[in-house]
């Protein structure tokens, strides 16, 4: 597991600036994607040799419009998300606005921060400038804390803050660097309400397979990885702590769990997103579907406690489904019952088949002989009055199939036109079920 490092601060103070900012270099390769909104609330930095991941938690309220009663307090609400990245971080960020000075709320955040022990770094952002450096940091000294200044908006002191970040995670002396994937074996992530059958379905698949160990991994959380081993292979579900403990956690604390998965899912090479049949895609399992895709997360969802419904609905059930998710047509759907033991057979072959199209890479020669093709087929249309000119193709290094176009000017490259070379090259390329990522870049 990576060091986490959690962004703690009062709104406004530039959190999600920073956020961005902080991991630009590990995502650069997404910057020039058209139409992706980059409201990220979770993400992994690499800073040199150091690997670690971020939590903002400024951008957290996922759940908001199905929670009313948070409106409550504000302030109780944002010590809430707070105190939730605090006990999971294993160091802390904690950014305040240093042109608006210290409010009350930031010696009580501080507080917070101080009392769980962990080690913290005082960002002031909204520094601007050196000419403001030290009359905008002065008073924050005052909280007892390492303090530095930067502007998350104009760059000052970034590379310096970056450096000191670096450091900063290198002293928790944790493994930033992660394992060799083939070693470890398939990790796995359950998301899904509480009572779909998440833990039913982890049981049905175990079974009598062999069951490797149970740690606890990490002291700050308590979320326990179950391996086990089938036909020499390995598996993890990762975090079956918070599969359980979700079933009757509070409403208001569902869409931190909901983050928590999230997070899990991150740390895992498939994503199973459990839904109760009877239930039909609930607006969270709609907002969790949504992330999924617009994450380019491999996942399938699984409809489980088939056997509650009569035979002759199934089929007009599964199409019900596939409506709701035809944002992502690609995402691979079954139906199970883990009370009966049906389709939970199909559930590791599958998870394996994503992560194996997750694999694949293709050469620049096949490629491009593909692009020749798919061009030949259906040229660009023309926008400005200028036609999009494709130049040529390479798979970039990343997690999911990552195909890169260079073009005369990747303006022009229409929504229409980038889903259409992504459906093509998934046919050619044979991927059917992973995430698959186009993005355009203008080249001279
Ligand atoms: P969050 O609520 O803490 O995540 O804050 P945001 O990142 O959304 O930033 C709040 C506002 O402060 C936005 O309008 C930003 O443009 C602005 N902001 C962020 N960083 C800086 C900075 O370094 N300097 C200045 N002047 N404004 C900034
Ligand atoms: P979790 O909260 O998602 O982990 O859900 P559980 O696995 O604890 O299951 C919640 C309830 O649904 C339990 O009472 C299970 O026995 C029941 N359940 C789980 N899977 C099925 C199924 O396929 N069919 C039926 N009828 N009940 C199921």
């Amino acid at each position: 597991m990576l060091p986490i490092v959690a962004l703690v601060g009062r709104p406004n103070v530039g959190k999600s600036t920073l956020f961005n900012r902080l991991l630009r270099k590990s995502r650069a390769i997404t910057h020039d994607l058209p139409g992706v909104t980059r409201d990220r609330i979770y993400g992994e930095c690499q800073m040199g040799d150091v690997k670690f991941d971020l939590v903002d938690t400024g951008g957290m309220v996922l759940e908001s419009e199905a929670t009313p009663e948070l409106s409550k307090d504000f302030e109780d609400e944002i010590f809430e998300q707070a105190r939730e990245a605090i006990n999971e971080a294993h160091a802390i960020l904690f950014v305040v606005d240093g042109k608006q000075g210290m409010s009350p709320l930031d010696e009580q955040a501080a507080e917070f921060v101080r009392r769980s022990g962990k080690p913290v770094m005082v960002l002031v952002n909204k520094v601007d400038s050196h000419e403001v450096a030290a009359q905008g940091t002065a008073e924050f000294h005052a909280l007892g804390l390492p303090v530095f200044p930067v502007s998350a908006a104009h760059g000052y002191n970034l590379h310096e803050v970056r450096e000191k970040v670096r450091r900063f995670v290198l002293d928790l002396g944790m493994d930033t660097d992660e394992e060799d994937t083939t070693e470890r074996g398939l990790r796995l992530t359950m998301l899904g309400r509480p009572n779909a059958g998440k833990s039913s379905i982890i049981n049905r698949i175990i079974g009598t397979d062999r069951l490797i160990v149970s740690d606890v991994a990490g002291t700050t959380r308590d979320s326990i990885d179950v391996t086990f081993e089938r036909q020499g292979k390995r598996y993890t579900f990762v975090d079956t702590a918070g599969v359980r403990r979700r079933a009757n956690i509070q409403e208001h604390l569902e869409k931190i769990s909901v983050i928590r998965a999230l997070k899990n899912s991150k740390r895992s090479d498939v994503t199973i997103l459990v839904i109760d049949i009877t239930l039909g895609v609930g607006r969270q399992d709609k907002r969790l579907i949504e992330f999924l895709a617009k994450e380019k997360t491999p996942f399938m969802v699984v409809c489980n406690k088939a056997d509650l419904i009569p035979r002759s609905e199934t089929k007009r059930a599964l199409e019900a489904f596939r409506e709701e998710l035809r944002i992502i047509p690609y995402v691979p759907l079954i139906m199970t019952s883990a009370n009966k033991g049906v389709g939970i057979g199909k559930i590791i072959p599958l998870a394996e088949t994503l992560r194996r199209e997750c694999e694949i890479r293709i050469g620049t020669g096949v490629l491009n002989r593909a692009l020749a093709q798919v061009l030949e087929k259906l040229q660009p249309p023309v926008v400005k009055r200028r036609r999009p000119k494709f130049f040529y193709v390479t798979q970039a290094d990343e997690p999911v199939p990552t195909f890169v176009f260079f073009c005369n000017d990747h303006t022009l490259v229409k929504e229409s036109y980038a889903r259409y070379l992504e459906n093509q090259f998934r046919k050619l390329l044979g991927i059917n079920s992973a995430p698959v990522d186009v993005v355009f870049r203008s080249s001279h």
